[in-house]
């Protein structure tokens, strides 16, 4: 390692993103995009952008946009953060919410791969929470953590494993004396979004995305919804590292894709009956599946092992994500596609399971 190099930048380990292959074209279903294309208005959007604006800087607060998220997710612009992607909420969330010299956060330990990197990045402490042999998340265990705050995943990642609204509002009341931190980045699969507590409750956070559910992964655009008091954090936080990390034809685009709700209905709906059918065509070639509420399935196969799995489908074309971790090293994680890509998933799988 490079001598120039902090300790930090020398022992790091970083998290590590899915393939975006380069040596040829796969159906690709590894890294959870969606496969429906952005809505027209969004296009539109993008169409109509005036390229000379490009001389001036982005709205530093981002306001036009969080003006339109206010008015799709029924809160105030006060209420809302944007930054560029969720991934960058997520991390601004470790110094803004946590102290090197506290309790830390709390999450699970099969959950999304990136919390422990940012917490060690941030250099503060973690408790990790273990699911259940099922994969489910016992919330009562992450409550009795003496951490500072709390982070779950809903739906979970990679697991799929969604929980009631119901159960989190219960879980966010319990602990009113601490930050709970929603990472709902898969939740437009759900429906079971926890935004409207945040008006009953100053201490959650609730973490979104548009590469998801509104298919606008390349253009890098999250959101956060909370309390005025956690939103002028993680605005403190942001302006210790970068004044604009939204940029004016992200700000544009998302705000016009957030707009069209019709659309977005239809697209999640059309991605919700792929993941069952999806579902359903795995577990009649012996795959045991998770029940999933996101728009990625986690499965393993009854015989052959999880790397099996996923080298078999890269050799025929298709692309799937494989953790070679505890607990999970038997599973993969398979994003829903469209119904052709599903199909050339099954195909594949049927070619591998007959030899
Ligand atoms: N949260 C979870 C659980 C995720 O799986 C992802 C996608 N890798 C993200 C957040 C980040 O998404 P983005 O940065 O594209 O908004």
């Amino acid at each position: 390692m490079n001598a120039f190099l902090s300790k930090k930048a020398q022992g790091i380990a970083p998290y590590v993103a899915g393939e975006q292959p380069k040596d040829k074209k796969y159906v690709k279903l590894n890294t959870n995009e969606n496969p429906y294309p952005p809505s027209p208005k969004a296009v539109q959007a993008l169409r109509a952008f005036e390229a000379d604006s490009l001389k001036l800087y982005p709205a530093p607060d981002s306001f036009a946009l969080r003006e339109a998220i206010a008015a799709a997710e029924g809160v105030r612009p006060e209420n809302v953060f944007c930054g560029n992607g969720s991934d960058e909420i997520l991390a601004l969330c470790f110094p803004a919410f946590f102290d090197a010299d506290g309790t830390g956060a709390a999450f699970a330990d099969v959950t999304y791969s990136f919390y422990p990197v940012f917490a060690a990045f941030f250099g503060i402490p973690h408790t990790i929470v273990p699911l259940e042999e099922d994969f489910t998340l016992d919330l009562a265990k992450l409550t009795a953590t003496d951490a500072q705050g709390l982070i779950v995943a809903n739906p979970n990642a990679p697991t799929g494993i969604g929980i009631p609204l119901s159960e989190m509002e219960a879980f966010v009341a319990q602990n009113g004396h601490r930050v709970v931190i929603i990472d709902e980045a898969y939740m437009p699969f759900f429906g079971e979004s926890a935004v409207p507590l945040t008006k009953k409750y100053k201490n959650l956070l609730i973490v979104k995305t548009f590469s998801k559910g509104y298919s606008l992964a390349g253009i890098r655009c999250g959101y956060a919804i909370g309390d005025e008091q956690l939103i002028a954090g993680l605005e403190r936080c942001k302006d210790c590292f970068n004044s604009y990390p939204v940029d004016r034809i992200c700000q544009a685009v998302c705000a016009a894709s957030i707009a069209d709700a019709e659309y977005f209905a239809k697209m999640t709906s059309l991605v919700v009956s792929e993941r069952e059918r999806l579902s359903d065509g795995l577990r009649a070639r012996g795959f045991f599946v998770l029940p999933s509420k996101a728009n990625f399935v986690f499965a393993k196969h009854e015989q052959k092992g999880g790397r099996e799995v996923y080298e078999a489908l890269r050799l025929r074309g298709v692309l799937v994500r494989y953790f070679a971790k505890p607990r999970i090293s038997e599973f993969c994680r398979i994003t829903v596609g469209s119904a052709e890509e599903n199909d050339a998933l099954l195909a594949a799988l049927d070619d591998f399971l007959r030899k």
